[in-house]
């Protein structure tokens, strides 16, 4: 098994620093995971709206790596935020994972929906939202700390205010915040804050545009083919997409870079090497303020990251 950077979360449990993504491509994650898996990650990130549940179990299986070797992360939906919910809704994701627990229970945005089993609830064309009180959601999230069904609690796609009321308001720091972040979107500032907190970053869409829904980068070019990160790869004989991984272990963060075909799989868990600090600065340099993933508007109306980098 290739053995992997382990960072720390503020529970005292270890992240492997390089995470594998579900999200899309639902028929091919058993395989993926499976692939994954049998080549060395150790940390598989789904959620209970990617539908990919049942996939990651089987993938696991196939693989026959016992439990308490992975480290597995999945999130709450925005239909079950109501506090009474919070619990039903785990329960049904761990009988997806075939587990007892996960390791990183996340809220997937800090956004209610109607809460039912509807999971867009939707009056016309219209996303319903609820009124429970993204606070009230984390606190039964705490709940399910205390009975053994996620070892450890955290957000994802929150404002900074968002996370500032929370950390007010209620008593569990949380482990980790899932954040799309990547050397054109870098919220270089907004990790400051995290470290500052004790609160474990996790980058999604690592290779920014490359995720196909995102048009608004259509026309920009790849993030994975920036002629510094293609040209820093060529000292160390990576490509542009293991540099743009590499960067983010550099500063401390997780990265969980999504693939089903398995020579990137392999691929993307050797971008776990070490980057010189003078080619973690010229990456530095990079950003773009470029947010590729925001449905402001469309989620209830929620208007997401309205105090972070690259907000349109
Ligand atoms: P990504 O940055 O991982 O890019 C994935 C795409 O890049 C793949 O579909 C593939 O086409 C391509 N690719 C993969 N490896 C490559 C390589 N070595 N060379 C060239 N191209 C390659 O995008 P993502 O899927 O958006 O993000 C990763 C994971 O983060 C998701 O699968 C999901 O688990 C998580 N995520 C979470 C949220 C959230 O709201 N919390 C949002 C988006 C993604």
């Amino acid at each position: 098994m290739a053995s992997t950077t382990q960072l720390k979360l503020n529970t005292g449990a270890s992240i492997p620093a390089l995470g594998f993504g579900t999200w899309q491509d639902k028929d091919a994650q058993e395989e993926a995971v499976y692939l994954a898996i049998k080549n060395g990650y150790r940390h598989i990130d789904t959620a209970r709206v990617y539908g990919t549940e049942p996939a990651v179990a089987a993938g696991i299986k196939k693989a026959g790596v016992p439990r308490e070797e992975l480290f597995l992360v999945t999130k709450l939906w925005n239909n079950s935020h109501d506090p009474k919910s919070v619990e039903k809704a785990l329960d049904a994701s761990l009988k997806d994972l075939d587990t007892d627990y996960v390791d990183l229970y996340l809220m997937h945005w800090p956004s209610p929906f109607k809460d039912g089993d509807d999971l867009f609830p939707k009056e016309g064309d219209k996303t319903l939202p609820g009124d429970a009180d993204y606070v009230d959601t984390y606190k039964a999230m705490e709940e399910c700390v205390k009975k053994g069904k996620a070892k450890a609690i955290g957000v994802s796609n929150f404002s900074k205010a968002e996370m500032e009321r929370l950390l007010k308001e209620t008593s569990t720091v949380p482990a980790a915040h899932q954040l799309e972040c990547h050397p054109w979107l870098q919220q270089a500032a907004f990790d400051a804050w995290h470290k500052e907190k004790g609160i474990h970053v996790t980058q999604y869409s690592p290779f920014g545009n490359q995720n196909a829904i995102y048009s608004k980068g259509e026309n920009l070019g790849k993030l994975i083919e920036d002629p510094t990160l293609v040209a820093i790869g060529k000292k160390y004989g990576k490509s542009g997409a293991q540099v743009a991984l590499a960067w983010g272990i550099a500063h401390g963060r997780s990265v969980i870079p999504k693939s089903k075909t398995e020579h990137r799989i392999k691929q993307n868990l050797e971008g776990d090497f070490h980057l010189e600090a003078e080619d973690v600065k010229k990456i530095d340099s990079l950003d773009k303020k470029l947010r590729f993933n925001d449905p402001s508007g469309s989620f209830g109306g929620w208007n997401f990251y309205t105090d972070l980098d690259g907000k349109a």
